[in-house]
């Protein structure tokens, strides 16, 4: 067993260690190389009955563990959505590590419970959220999505179908565009509504959902006798960051008294940008907010912000004691297990606050411009090849495209070359990219994102996926 003298020498050397692999990241392959099972295979099948030492456990991390990694903090890496990470977001989770608290109750760690609040706080304010939203962290914005589709579920049944279940309500109808991400569905499974029960409306030519057509919907489900209880609007699509138009979306939510909830998982980052929080008009009348500083706010996953308009409606679908009454001007405190789902919770908040700090606001700026500026650069270059194309607006950081010869006119061949293009650039581990599909073409995800990426990382990248074209 480690003892303290050992557990501070072996924490000195582990410092170095993630010293020497923040700085050497680069050089990595970025995607791990191995073939399945290869890991489980060199494990032993049965734990070790006798005590084994740090050295020996990371020689076999070094050796075993390394090499199925794949380096999300690498500056080269472009695919999905980044989850990243940052120095002070490190050093903070090390702290919390430590300390290893349980962040359940204000009692059980004050501190924690406070600094909760006052991190939503700047959050809401480094975002220009309206003033009335109040917040708490989840681990991640599908827990918050499931989060506002039970508490409109509950508001709609007058909180009955917590007590009793459905069988006295109607069926319950919600609303999301055809590109939004997969834990609506998801969170619209597990709240018992049906899967049948989501209604996908259609997008237009820049992938963002048609209002006109939410309303139609809406109308039409009132009139057939369902009950509308929740809209889920898209700011920044995980396919292309099609930006959903709020403003229309919070009207008709509001004329119909449906639950509107905005999904700025990914996107909402980028309105700590002035310029670019035309994108959250409307979110005054919004019922909930998420979006994940463990995307694109340089703190490691796992940390979503998940804002409501009142909490008395999260409180009193979620609180198991009664004490969801109270509020703080009664001198009560906010126990942060009845803001969601789990009863256990880690300190996440200290990991926040370390970053905003360390960064800065205006520091974090910007390097999020600099991220969309980067990629509207790259993405004007694309836009005047001739053998490439845009397949959606490139409305931040992220760049979907793919390789379109003009003597190629056959999609299916456009499919397979694109897919073929993408594996063997991702098999140079030179970079990292993702794909998706926009309208049945296989379309190139390049995210200009990562904690420190710099222009030369991105323009290496662009470089090494044109040494793989045919
Ligand atoms: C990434 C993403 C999610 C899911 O995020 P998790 O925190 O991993 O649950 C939801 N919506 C959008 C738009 C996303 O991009």
């Amino acid at each position: 067993m480690l003892n303290i003298k050992n557990f501070r020498e072996e924490a000195h050397k582990m410092v170095d260690w993630m010293a020497d692999y923040l700085e050497s990241i680069q050089d990595y392959p970025i995607l791990s190389q191995v073939e399945p099972n290869t890991i489980y295979d060199a494990l032993p099948n049965d734990p070790p009955q006798d005590s084994e030492s740090i050295p020996q456990i990371m020689k076999d991390f070094n050796e075993l563990i390394m090499p199925g990694i794949t380096h999300w903090q690498s500056p080269n890496f472009h695919a999905y959505f980044p989850a990243n990470s940052s120095r002070p977001s490190i050093l903070a989770e090390m702290l919390t590590a430590t300390l290893g608290t349980q962040c359940m109750m204000w009692s059980t760690s004050p501190a924690a419970a406070e600094l909760e609040e006052k991190m939503m706080d700047w959050l809401k304010t480094m975002l220009g959220l309206p003033d009335h939203f109040e917040g708490t962290i989840q681990d991640t914005a599908s827990t918050a999505t499931l989060c506002a589709i039970i508490t409109a579920r509950e508001k709609h049944s007058d909180y009955q179908v917590n007590q009793k279940g459905f069988s006295t309500q109607k069926i319950f109808r919600v609303y999301c565009s055809t590109e939004t991400h997969s834990s609506i569905e998801k969170g619209v499974k597990i709240a018992g509504l049906g899967q049948e029960n989501l209604v996908k409306i259609p997008v237009d030519e820049v992938l963002a959902m048609k209002a006109d057509l939410l309303e139609k919907a809406i109308k039409e489900d009132i009139a057939a006798g369902y009950q509308p209880v929740c809209v889920v609007a898209a700011i920044g699509t995980t396919g292309t960051t099609a930006i959903d138009p709020l403003k229309s979306i919070a009207a008709i939510c509001q004329k119909y008294d449906v639950w509107l909830h905005v999904d700025a998982a990914y996107a909402g980052n980028a309105c700590i940008l002035p310029e670019y929080r035309w994108m959250i008009e409307g979110t005054e009348t919004a019922d909930s907010f998420v979006f994940n500083p463990h995307k694109w706010l340089f703190t490691n996953f796992d940390c979503t912000a998940y804002f409501v308009k009142d909490r008395q409606t999260l409180l009193k679908t979620f609180s198991i004691s009664p004490e969801y009454l109270k509020t703080r001007k009664d001198g009560a405190v906010n126990n942060y297990k009845d803001w969601g789902i789990p009863l256990g919770r880690r300190f996440r908040a200290l990991k926040l606050w370390f970053v905003i700090r360390n960064f800065g606001v205006k520091g974090l700026q910007a390097i999020i411009r600099g991220h969309i500026q980067m990629a509207q650069d790259l993405s004007k270059v694309i836009e005047k090849r001739e053998d490439f194309e845009l397949l959606a607006p490139t409305n931040l950081n992220l760049i979907c495209f793919r390789y379109h010869p003009p003597h190629i006119q056959d999609e299916t061949l456009l499919n397979k070359l694109n897919a073929d293009l993408l594996h063997a650039a991702n098999a140079s581990g030179q970079l990292f990219i993702s794909h998706t599909k926009v309208n049945g073409k296989y379309t190139l995800r390049m995210c200009i994102a990562q904690t420190y990426v710099e222009p030369k990382h991105m323009w290496a990248a662009w470089e090494a996926l044109l040494k793989c074209l045919p």
